[in-house]
């Protein structure tokens, strides 16, 4: 049997994506009309980028790129895609995908290694809560890598908690796929209609779209509150069409493993260059093996830092802790770069704050004033706009500005009529395209 390359040595893992590498940029140069303009307009002759350092000398390619050039990022015959799916873009529009046969074989293999990562194989059962159709990949490749992998799938679908107890009580599956917050209303259903959900056959719940875990890797809010009512294994994940590859969790639980063979990452600074390992940057990816719309360097938007050194399950593929935020996100507040999330956490893990709004917009200096909106759920007997303010500079060194309000207002600001998504962080900013 062949070892897996993710536990060769990070030596071995390089040399092996450098010759991906290769075969990647060759087949962009004979078959991506955008690549082909790209190399001709940068004066970028391929045998130049031998090592992954290299990569640096190609620009970048940007969502707004895909948005504006959709199909030229196509590199087979139409005849040869088997599905498309779209993805939302950042100018409005969707932005399509296509995959050929041979595409949707790497999806297979790429979640095989991810559910296997995870510990599943042959005679475990997963319960799918995600949808397999409208449009998305995701879906369809879980299915097809259970498949791969030689263990069951139970399709549900998202949503319908009735119908999913049902199904776990009927078939009784090991594993739940889904996004994590709706666990808490599975548990909820459960509770209100007796159901004995802490001893039901479920023992492991593979999130998706939703971290689980903070910068530190202990569980954050959700994962603790899920932890709290139901003591199941909670494995995180981060993928995106784009990637056609996922970042999972090993039973470690101490970032998302990368499938060498299948994306090469960089991580990149405010200033364009790769950060070092550890730091916190952009990251940015190269898809290798992908036939329908393979992707140079692309800027995914999301923040999170690569972690290299071997992890206590063995492996030597470099893992990605849990995304610190969306770069578009990035608050410059008194000289500290900070995310939304970060300021939740804050405000989540504070016993008296019900309900908030963070705001963000230009001040006169040309840096940001963030004003945080609050109601309370009672009045403590301290100040709590001090306290507030001392929890802040002690999480993440700075701290908004602080106005309480009445928690029916907040409400108002964080469910206006139109929105489906509860609404917490406001830009007001002005920024550049
Ligand atoms: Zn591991």
């Amino acid at each position: 049997m062949i070892k897996d390359i993710e536990f060769e040595s990070p030596e071995v893992i390089k040399a092996f994506q450098e010759q991906k590498l290769q075969e990647a940029l060759a087949y962009l140069q004979a078959n991506s009309p955008y690549y082909q303009e790209m190399f001709r307009e940068n004066d970028i002759a391929i045998s130049q980028i031998r090592h992954l350092e290299d990569l640096t000398r190609i620009p970048f390619t940007e969502k707004k790129d895909l948005q504006l050039r959709n199909w030229d990022f196509l590199c087979c015959p139409k005849e040869k895609i088997v599905d498309y799916v779209t993805t939302s873009g950042t100018l409005g529009e969707p932005v399509s995908f296509a995959c050929s046969d041979k595409d949707l074989q790497r999806l297979a293999y790429n979640e095989k290694k991810s559910f296997a990562c995870a510990g599943l194989g042959p005679g475990n059962i997963l319960q799918l809560m995600t949808t397999i159709d409208k449009r998305f990949m995701a879906g369809l490749a879980y299915f097809l890598g259970i498949r791969e992998l030689g263990a069951s799938i139970i399709r549900v679908g998202n949503g319908i908690p009735e119908l999913q107890w049902d199904t776990i009580q009927r078939l009784k599956p090991d594993t739940i796929m889904c996004v994590p917050s709706f666990i808490l209303r599975l548990i909820q259903y459960a509770e209100e209609h007796g159901i004995d959900y802490k001893n039901s056959s479920v023992k492991r719940i593979i999130g998706i779209g939703e971290g689980l875990r903070d910068q530190n890797f202990n569980l954050n809010l959700l994962g603790r509150r899920i932890k709290e009512k139901w003591d199941v294994e909670l494995f995180a994940t981060y993928s995106s069409t784009e990637m056609g590859a996922t970042f999972s969790e090993c039973p470690y639980g101490c970032g998302g493993h990368v499938h060498p063979e299948l994306i090469i990452v960089e991580i990149i600074g405010e200033d364009n260059l790769p950060v070092p390992d550890g730091e916190v940057g952009e990251i940015v990816i190269t898809t290798l093996g992908v036939e329908g719309m393979p992707l140079l360097r692309f800027r995914t938007g999301d923040m999170a830092a690569k972690i290299t050194g071997q992890c206590k399950c063995g492996r030597y593929s470099y893992r990605l802790t849990p995304l610190v935020g969306r770069k578009n996100n990035m608050i410059k507040l008194k000289g500290t770069t900070l995310y939304p999330p970060a300021v939740n956490d804050v405000l989540d893990n504070t016993p008296y704050v019900e309900n908030y709004v963070v705001i963000v917009q230009d001040s006169d200096a040309g840096t940001d004033d963030v004003v945080v909106q609050l109601g309370l759920k009672y009045q403590p007997d301290f100040d709590p706009v001090k306290d507030l303010k001392d929890r802040f500079r002690s999480r993440i060194r700075v701290a908004p500005r602080i106005e309480v309000l009445p928690v029916p207002e907040v409400a108002a600001i964080n469910f206006p009529a139109k929105s489906r998504k509860p609404v917490k962080f406001i830009d007001k900013r002005a920024k550049p395209l």
